[in-house]
């Protein structure tokens, strides 16, 4: 149940994001392939043959994101969604509260 849930909220997460960025202007061509990553659940964005996209699950044991340095820095960007906002408290509060 409780795993179930997770998988609903990290796809709320992911359309929403897909969503955000097709607003803003996104390409398919850009879109296609990207890789969503949800604690230690991983999801590749594909598009069919007949133009839908597809979240394929990846099967991986385990998931370690390194950063490098420059992108440390904190930007007032919701990382789930893509939102700009005025602030880093604001974007953080975005999708931190949806459950
Ligand atoms: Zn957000």
């Amino acid at each position: 149940m409780r795993l179930r849930q997770a998988v609903q909220h990290s796809r709320e997460l992911i359309e929403r994001w897909i969503n955000q960025h097709v607003l803003n202007g996104k390409t398919n061509d850009e879109l296609e392939g990207t890789l969503f990553v949800y604690g230690n659940e991983v999801h590749s964005l594909l598009k069919t043959s007949a133009g839908d996209w597809v979240l394929e699950p990846q099967d991986v044991p385990q998931v370690v994101v390194f950063r490098k340095e420059e992108e440390s820095e904190p930007i007032n960007m919701c990382c789930a969604c893509g939102q700009d906002y005025a602030s880093f408290k604001d974007s953080i509060q975005c999708c931190a509260y949806l459950d």
